[in-house]
């Protein structure tokens, strides 16, 4: 794919009009210079989403849901950066320009098309040998025997590899592809004297499409007793294994108008599941979700409902699924399949679409999930079976999101051992198990997931990197004043480190509109710095800030710096025979006590600050 020229990004930052874009799902009143809503994000009655029309930023003071206008329309209409410039483009009547492309990126260009044709070309040649060819019966008796009728086997584009090894080599061939090409594409492998056969022998074949429904592999199962049941495409410059999820384009839409997507292992879960009504479902092809397909799902919602066999090999996989998806703002939802049936069998049952949304209504989030399985696991009416569920308790409400789940949980477990809350607060702080005392992220999740990979760790610090940038934001010579040489180590994250260079480009340049560090269109960006600019411009317009608290947020700032550096310095390993590691550890001390102070001396200040709450 060429690259959208910058300037036509810039065209289209110009023209579009967010209020506008925002108001297609939303209601928007003016107040002040900014625009206030319900939030399309979350469900909420009292309006805590903000638009600033002249920034083309909004913010979500309830969910923390922020960014710019591509990040909006990203997200509102599942699309990647270049789909959401064409969208807006095409809205506001802009021709887009592309890059040109060097030589070298233009015939690499041509290649993947070639590929891309040379795969079209395969799967409907495996399409061909499942519905026309005589070979093909016992492949249709076995989609048959499954309950899986044509009709979603064709959408699916389903086909068949006949059993001898070169039916598609040959084929491609006469079709003018080259042998290199074959290998290229996943479809031959090299045979011990030279030459190429057929990867794909005696199987149904699968198609992994991409997010338009492109082939870019193969998932392909036996019909004999030949090992591996499965076989995939190797990696090629277009598949990825890491990535592939088997019916994403298929629900790409079902999934933004239910806003969930249910993720289920096998190919045939998906067909039966679609066959039955539901639309929205992928297939991950196995219950360690990578973070690439974390990602990929996450376009099509933040909501993920993993129908999985719940096997001890699959809880561990969930819970690497858990760390990523909080990491990625996702939420995950464990439906329990009644045992031994997965969804395929569920569904054809007679449960029918029916039977399966009923299920998802009673799935439980991942952490209800964890604690009920520590509750269960376990001989809770001996000793050490209950000290046993407390260690892995302990472990398992450190991943709480907000203090609110985890009280909840609290309760639950607190019922279940007839306990009071209390001492199941006192016994699992007592307990010594994994999880260790991480602190859980505050209230505001959202600066938690604003905040990035260490987001539960650093919430407060976050909040008050934000508030001070709105602050400089707020008053711009103050702001110039104190940016000015400020080093960007006094903050904690790589985001707020942007968030401060571009509070630092607007307060300084005259020309607003055109600077470098602009991070409004950097598509990499979409995701955490413009949210995060987006925090700081709409806090700016929200608090009442004064000079003094910005000097006194400055100076928490400082000693929040110094506080990492000490504690950096005591984690640090080996040995101090120079006893260098002490002076400086002293010299910091010194310096912490000295802040300290500065902040207490600070004149009381007496407005006091506003909205630092989320959700008014
Ligand atoms: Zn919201």
């Amino acid at each position: 794919m060429p690259r959208i020229a910058r300037q036509s990004i810039d065209q289209v930052q110009a023209a579009a009009d967010l209020v506008e874009i925002v108001g297609h799902y939303t209601r928007l009143k003016k107040s002040g210079a900014n625009y206030m809503g319900c939030c399309p994000f979350h469900e909420e009655k009292t309006p805590s989403f903000s638009v600033n029309p002249g920034e083309k930023l909004y913010y979500c003071f309830g969910c923390g849901e922020g960014g710019n206008l591509f990040s909006f329309v990203q997200r509102k209409e599942n699309l990647d950066f270049a789909q959401a410039v064409e969208h807006l483009a095409d809205k506001y009547g802009i021709a887009l320009e592309y890059e040109e492309t060097s030589a070298q990126g233009e015939a690499e260009r041509r290649r993947r098309d070639r590929l891309r044709a040379l795969l079209e070309r395969a799967t409907a040649h495996y399409e061909r040998r499942l519905w026309d060819d005589r070979a093909g019966a016992a492949a249709r008796a076995y989609l048959d025997e499954r309950g899986l009728g044509a009709d979603v086997c064709r959408r699916f584009r389903v086909g068949y590899a006949l059993p001898g090894w070169e039916r598609l080599r040959d084929a491609a061939r006469r079709q003018g592809f080259t042998e290199q090409e074959l290998l290229d594409a996943g479809l031959v492998v090299t045979g011990r004297r030279g030459g190429v056969y057929d990867r794909f022998r005696d199987r149904i074949v699968f198609p992994l499409a991409d997010d338009r429904g492109r082939t870019l592999g193969f998932g392909a199962r036996t019909l004999t007793d030949e090992k591996p049941k499965y076989l995939n495409s190797p990696e090629t410059a277009l598949y990825h294994k890491s990535e592939a999820l088997f019916g994403l384009h298929n629900a790409k839409a079902a999934a933004g108008r239910d806003d969930r997507v249910y993720v289920v292992e096998g190919y045939t879960d998906v067909l039966a599941l679609v066959q039955a009504g539901i639309e929205n479902v992928v297939a991950s092809m196995g219950t360690a979700l990578t973070e690439q397909q974390l990602k990929r799902l996450g376009r099509l919602s933040r909501e993920l409902y993993l129908c999985f066999d719940a096997d001890a090999a699959g809880v561990g996989a969930m819970s690497r699924a858990l760390n990523l998806a909080r990491r990625l703002g996702l939420s995950l939802h464990v439906v329990r399949m009644p045992e031994g049936l997965d969804p395929a069998d569920y569904v054809l049952s007679g449960a029918g679409a029916q039977g399966f949304r009923e299920l998802a209504a009673h799935s439980e989030t991942l952490l209800q999930f964890h604690v009920r399985l520590a509750l269960e696991s376990n001989d809770l009416a001996r000793p050490d079976g209950r000290a046993q569920a407390f260690a892995q308790l302990k472990g398992v409400l450190a991943e709480a999101a907000t203090p609110i789940e985890r009280d909840e949980e609290l309760r639950t477990i607190a019922d279940r051992l007839h306990l009071s809350e209390e001492s199941v607060r006192y016994l699992l702080s007592a307990s010594s198990g994994a999880g260790g005392a991480r602190s859980p992220a505050p209230a505001g999740s959202a600066a938690a997931r604003a905040a990035g990979p260490a987001g539960a760790a650093v919430g407060g610090v976050h909040e008050l990197e934000v508030r001070f940038l709105a602050g400089c934001l707020a008053l711009p010579d103050k702001g110039r004043d104190v940016l000015g040489g400020l080093d960007e180590g006094v903050f904690a994250s790589a985001e707020t480190k942007a968030a401060c260079r571009w509070v630092k480009a607007r307060l300084t340049s005259a020309d607003a509109g055109k600077n470098e560090d602009s991070v409004d269109c950097a598509p990499d960006a979409a995701d955490g710095v413009s949210g995060v600019v987006a925090e700081v411009v709409l806090r700016s317009g929200r608090e009442r800030f004064t000079v003094a608290v910005v000097d006194e947020l400055f100076l928490r700032l400082q000693e929040a710096q110094v506080s990492r550096l000490i504690a950096r310095l005591k984690a640090a390993a080996g040995t101090d025979e120079t006893g260098t590691r002490e002076a400086k550890l002293a010299e910091l001390e010194r310096v912490r006590r000295r802040l300290r102070e500065a902040v207490r001396s600070l004149p009381v200040v007496d407005d006091s600050i506003e909205g630092q709450g989320p959700g008014t």
